[in-house]
């Protein structure tokens, strides 16, 4: 991540009275916090024992059973013996870096998209590209991050098709889709070439860390030796909590809770920036918690905006952060209001507003 924005970022994060539109954090509130401290109450000693030693680095047998209930109810064809469990999506996007070995290569992404997978892309010296051949091609299908759009089926078709060795179908935000739809795994159509990531980390807590990688029988070995030598297993006391809370949860019902908490608020958002910032336009996203806006004026700087807005109460995260190629792209946001009580988001973006006619006027 860039070092200047990681700082104002956390510059705002540790005011108080900032009204942060930065980071893509589920609502707390939504989270069943309370049944997850009681679980822990409930746990058996013996499932407290072995909640707190070692397990195997597939982790546990009941949350890969729960993934794979899951991913057959969308028509794949798994078991949970199919499913490895990682310490979240992005040790699971790790693993496959290094299993890939995509040190050097060609990998293809979108031209906006998951900024944690550019940077681990980056670091590996991958060669980022739009388009063209390449070793892999990397989508977050569903919901997109930072835009909130799905895929749609002649989309999933060029991407299935594309001239890639293998594919990453990184599913972080699918079940967030406002319709409720979560369509059919990639994988299903080129199980030989596709890499299937998920995570609770969008649908219960980040804190968690517990994600999964549905990947092709013949990359199995060796992702579970990969697995191990990073950290010998997904934690033991968070994947049994996550097992508890699963199987006490009306899953369907926390779904559309979500999905319906993230609407009203996305459109509170929405309501805001079109009244306060005329002079950027976004498109609706269909799912997730987040809205990304683009400056229709190409000269508006991203880093000094994000200055202003840090001293004037309010954060966000800048477009380059999710741009493959940054070079003249203009002006680009991303706001999430989660983080703010929902009466408050239209003075964040009031704040922001203050933010953009002060680097107007020092232009
Ligand atoms: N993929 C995408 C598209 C994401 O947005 C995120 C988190 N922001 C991740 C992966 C990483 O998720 P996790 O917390 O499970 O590591």
């Amino acid at each position: 991540m860039d070092l200047r924005i990681e700082r104002l970022q956390r510059q705002a994060a540790q005011c108080s009275g900032v009204l942060s539109l930065a980071g893509g954090l589920p609502l707390t509130s939504l989270l069943p916090t309370a049944a997850l401290l009681g679980s822990v109450r409930e746990l058996s000693p013996d499932q407290r024992d072995e909640a707190l030693q070692y397990g195997w680095p597939e982790g546990s047998d009941a949350l890969r059973a729960w993934v794979a209930d899951g991913l057959r109810a969308r028509g794949a064809r798994v078991d949970a013996s199919d499913v490895l469990i990682t310490s979240g999506a992005q040790q699971a996007l790790s693993l496959l870096v290094f299993v890939l070995g995509l040190n050097g290569q060609r990998v293809c992404v979108d031209p906006l998209t998951y900024p944690g997978a550019l940077d681990l892309f980056r670091h590996h010296d991958a060669r980022l590209v739009t388009e063209g051949c390449a070793r892999v091609r990397y989508v977050v299908p569903g919901v997109s991050n930072p835009t909130g759009l799905g895929m749609a089926g002649a989309e999933r078709q060029h991407v299935l098709g594309a001239p890639a060795d293998f594919l990453i179908a990184d599913e972080a935000y699918a079940e967030l889709r406002y319709d409720g739809l979560t369509e059919r795994p990639l994988f299903l159509d080129a199980p030989e070439r596709v890499f299937h990531v998920g995570t609770l980390s969008k649908t219960l807590w980040p804190g968690l860390r517990v994600g999964w990688i549905v990947a092709p029988p013949s990359f199995r070995a060796e992702l579970l030796d990969a697995k191990r030598d990073a950290d010998l297993q997904a934690p033991s006391l968070t994947q049994a909590l996550a097992v508890r809370i699963l199987a006490t949860l009306d899953w369907r019902r926390h779904l559309e809770c979500a999905r319906s908490k993230y609407v009203a608020r996305i459109a509170r958002l929405m309501h805001s920036v079109r009244r306060r910032l005329p002079e950027f336009s976004c498109v609706e996203p269909e799912g997730g918690f987040s809205l990304f806006l683009q400056c229709r004026e190409r000269r508006l700087d991203e880093m000094k905006l994000l200055e202003a807005a840090t001293r004037l109460g309010t954060s966000f995260d800048p477009g380059r952060m999710f741009r493959a190629n940054a070079d003249g792209a203009g002006c680009g946001l991303r706001l999430s209001p989660c983080n703010v009580p929902e009466e408050l988001i239209d003075e964040a973006v009031r704040r922001l507003s203050r933010a953009v006619a002060v680097c107007r006027n020092a232009q």
